[in-house]
């Protein structure tokens, strides 16, 4: 228990954890002591996990990094954190996170930053761990914990762990049950694990997996065993590149690091081919309108009256309620994207923005559908660069968005898509390469993710 606090106050310095719950985790520990060498020592049995704070814990606080939440007890259990549970797990605490999982830097979260654990060399400026997981990615690179939950709506999962030189992988949407997580952009979430090797990611997400008739959306298939299927050995396996994403002033590093990734992979036994996403270009543009449609629909529900937080003023009426509870629950970036949202969705605007980021979006899809029957997986960088520091592009809306541009197509199609660490660039600091797979083929995506790994 000493050691086990020793190292959770150490994450107080990355700002990490929003909640910490050591009891908890030391439950399933001894729950786990007592099951040893019996037939009820489950997969996860004992192991400690952070918990993303977009995912609702029985009695536990769920802000989803909001002001807005910042009182929210759920009374029920997400199925994701309840099936890590059921699968023996302990929970060590909820994770910091951007506002609603709004973010690419875990900048726009109420309760502070999140600070990475690495520095570039020689200085000692706060660097990011990207978002919106970046309390799950600060955490686990800092080996605070073995293994968190993240959720990737346009990234969040894959960006900060190739900012922290950890996996990440998002599966096929529907695999994981979005029940009990804060929606965001509901056709675009999905919950995946963020841990220190491919191996680990593979054994914490077929337990997060699965149907869950609670959730509309959520895929009725089984469970494959991802971690008894895994492979390094990539022969007969073709690893599309896509020429598109070559995108003028990609920094020289992340290119070598793309080049150095293909050659991996032909090491392994895959045979790299070109293929063409002719829409790529569209894809940034399509998701910052589909996400701040669904977000702006999906957080009317925060309206002062049903839960969260409700400011009142003096003499004033339902409307002004309305208002200052949103005025002052709400950052900046959610208030943006309700705007944009709520504009796109307007009547005027609905066909030109909406109903067009639709039709492109179905394009992007058959983009990959016709990819996919020239290969099994597509290797891409994760993000355009290392991570920044703190504050360098806080005020830049459009700069920050620009992160998410190889990360968004596979999001927008629904595909599995993992972040794996391929090395440091000349600053220090990791950078991460990034595998699609086809609909349902999470295990081509780990077995190539093992390969580079
Ligand atoms: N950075 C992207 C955004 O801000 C992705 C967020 C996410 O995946 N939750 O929307």
């Amino acid at each position: 228990a000493e050691e086990f606090n020793a190292a959770v106050d150490a994450a107080d310095a990355l700002n990490a954890y929003l909640v910490k719950t050591p009891e908890l985790a030391l439950e399933a520990a001894e729950a786990a002591d007592k099951a040893r060498g019996s037939d009820s020592l489950k997969p996860l049995s004992g192991i400690p996990l952070g918990m993303k704070d977009l995912f609702a814990t029985e009695g536990v606080l769920t802000s989803a990094g909001s002001k807005m939440l910042g009182n929210f007890l759920p009374p029920y259990e997400s199925t994701v954190s309840a099936n890590l549970k059921a699968a023996g797990a302990g929970m060590l605490g909820k994770l910091n996170m951007d506002e609603f999982a709004m973010g690419s830097s875990n900048e726009t979260c109420a309760h502070g930053p999140v600070i990475s654990p690495w520095r570039r060399e020689g200085s000692n400026a706060a660097i990011t761990p990207g978002g919106s997981s970046g309390g799950s990615a600060s955490a686990v690179s800092a080996r605070i914990a073995p293994g968190a939950t993240g959720t990737d709506t346009g990234g969040s999962i894959r960006q900060p762990a190739a900012f922290t030189g950890i996996c990440g992988i998002k599966p096929t949407y529907g695999r994981c049950s979005r029940w009990g997580i804060v929606s965001f952009a509901s056709s675009l979430d999905q919950a995946g694990p963020m841990a220190r090797t491919v191996r680990d990611c593979a054994i914490m997400l077929e337990a997060m997996c699965g149907f869950d008739p609670k959730d509309s959306t959520s895929l009725d298939v089984e469970v494959p065993q991802w971690e008894a299927g895994l492979s390094s050995d990539l022969k007969g396996k073709k690893v599309g590149i896509p020429r598109e994403y070559r995108i003028d002033g990609t920094p020289g590093e992340i290119n070598a690091l793309w080049d150095q990734g293909v050659e991996w992979l032909r090491d392994a036994g895959a045979e790299p081919v070109e293929i063409s996403l002719p829409h790529s270009k569209y894809a940034l543009p399509t998701y910052y309108i589909i996400a701040p449609a669904e977000a702006s629909s999906n957080l009317a529900r925060y309206d002062g009256v049903r839960y969260g937080l409700r400011e009142v003023v003096e003499g004033g009426g339902l409307h002004d309620m309305y208002k200052a509870t949103r005025a002052e629950g709400f950052g900046d970036e959610v208030k943006r994207r309700i705007m944009i949202g709520t504009y796109v969705l307007s009547a005027g605007f609905y066909d030109a923005y909406f109903t067009k980021a639709q039709k492109v979006r179905a394009l992007i899809k058959q983009d990959f559908r016709k990819a996919f029957e020239q290969c099994d997986m597509i290797l891409t960088p994760t993000a355009p660069s290392a991570a920044f520091a703190l504050g360098e592009k806080s005020d830049d809306p459009i700069a920050m968005y620009l992160n998410d541009v190889f990360a968004v197509p596979a999001s927008l199609a629904g595909l599995p898509a993992m972040s794996v660490p391929g090395g440091v660039n000349g600053d220090g600091l990791p950078l991460g390469l990034h595998l699609i797979g086809n609909e349902l083929d999470e295990q081509t995506v780990l077995n190539a993710g093992l390969a580079i790994e």
